[in-house]
């Protein structure tokens, strides 16, 4: 693997974290993602996931090894988070939840203005920035988590199970503005789920976890042109790669713990 910082946007080399508790929570990770690429991370619960995405923020260190990464190097507003809760502030509106990282960086109401309503038109939400948390639903909720982690135009969107608790039909139209987003945008993209479906139809790499301790066991490329449409559900390179992925994790899954844990 070329681990090149200068080709890479993220390049974890060797990377371990151990918690105080003993717990080994990855081991010996290494891993790449490009300037513009979508990478899933898929495996059983424990397995790491997100200690993952934490350090690729910077906000956990490894015990050993090496990572670069924009927030490390260029600062936390180069990097955006989203969780599985939309974790909004119930009594501030739209407007103020996507202007929060702005004025943490000390920019003032007016002048967050342009870059607030151009994000919040680009995910869909135009027309409520006056409204508040409780009047919207579970899917435009998340477009706002999403909007507040785009205002800052990172480089890097890592985002933790998002669309878990969103109904089918909610999640399958998220799934596809994302790719349009993500496409658009130029950004890197590192996205933790637990549907194979999902992160196949999302992604140009799926890495494949297994737990105790938390490391990376298949690499698999979906060598199909991005962005999608609903269309490359249909046909046999998503089921074949779905195929294999399922392979993957059942093996992940069944994988001996090391000992090392
Ligand atoms: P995943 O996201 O894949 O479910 P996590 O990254 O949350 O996995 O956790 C990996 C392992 O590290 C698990 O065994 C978890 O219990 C442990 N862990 C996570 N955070 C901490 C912590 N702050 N202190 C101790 N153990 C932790």
């Amino acid at each position: 693997m070329d681990l090149n910082p200068l080709s890479h946007s993220i390049v974890l080399s060797d990377v371990s974290r151990r918690h105080p508790n003993g717990t080994l929570a990855v081991h010996g990770v290494s891993l790449d993602v490009g300037p513009r690429e979508f990478v899933s991370l898929v495996g059983p619960s424990g397995c790491g996931k997100s200690t993952l995405l934490r350090l690729i923020a910077g906000l956990d260190k490894p015990t050993a090894g090496h990572i670069n990464s924009p927030a490390l190097e260029l600062g936390p507003a180069q990097t955006g988070f989203v969780f599985q809760d939309a974790t909004l502030m119930p009594w501030a509106n739209v407007f103020d939840n996507v202007a929060l990282p702005l004025r943490l960086a000390g920019r003032s109401h007016a002048d967050s203005r342009p870059a607030v309503e151009a994000v919040l038109r680009s995910v869909g939400l135009g027309d409520v920035e006056s409204s508040y948390p409780r009047e919207l639903s579970g899917g435009m909720r998340m477009r706002v988590s999403i909007a507040r982690a785009l205002v800052t135009e990172p480089r890097v969107l890592l985002m933790d199970e998002p669309f878990a608790a969103l109904d089918e039909i909610t999640r399958q139209r998220l799934n596809d503005d994302l790719q349009f987003w993500w496409h658009a945008r130029g950004i890197a993209l590192v996205f933790v789920t637990h549907s194979v479906f999902e992160a196949v139809y999302l992604s140009e790499r799926v890495m494949v976890m297994a737990a105790r301790p938390g490391r990376v066991v298949a690499d698999i490329r979906i060598a199909q042109p991005c962005p999608r449409d609903a269309s490359f559900r249909l046909t046999p390179g998503f089921s074949d790669a779905c195929r294999a992925v399922s392979q993957a994790l059942e093996q992940a899954s069944a994988m001996p713990a090391d000992g090392l844990s």
